[in-house]
């Protein structure tokens, strides 16, 4: 009598509407960003937002929030667009 489990996980397919194709390029001015975060990776597996993108004002981003110094010091957030073919990157 065993019935075939369905997992409905929710996927960034589900947030966004697009998968991120993560690709080579690279920004040289995120690279701090880069830095911070451990690269393109790093975005797979966060949260999405209503933060509007300043570049192609998609209205919603990826949001990461880092300590980025010491523990002294506020959280920076960290946003990238949801627009796989924007893929637009800044922060707080
Ligand atoms: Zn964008």
């Amino acid at each position: 009598m065993a019935s075939p489990a369905l997992k409905s996980g929710e996927t960034l397919e589900d947030r966004c509407g697009l998968v991120t194709q993560v690709t080579n390029r690279k920004y040289p001015k995120l690279k701090e960003v880069d830095d911070v975060l451990g690269g393109a990776a790093a975005w797979e597996n966060v949260d999405s937002t209503a933060e509007s993108c300043p570049k192609c004002e998609h209205p919603r981003a990826y949001f990461m929030q880092l300590q980025t110094r010491s523990a002294d010091e506020p959280m920076t957030t960290f946003y990238k667009c949801c627009n796989a073919q924007c893929g637009h990157r800044w922060r707080d």
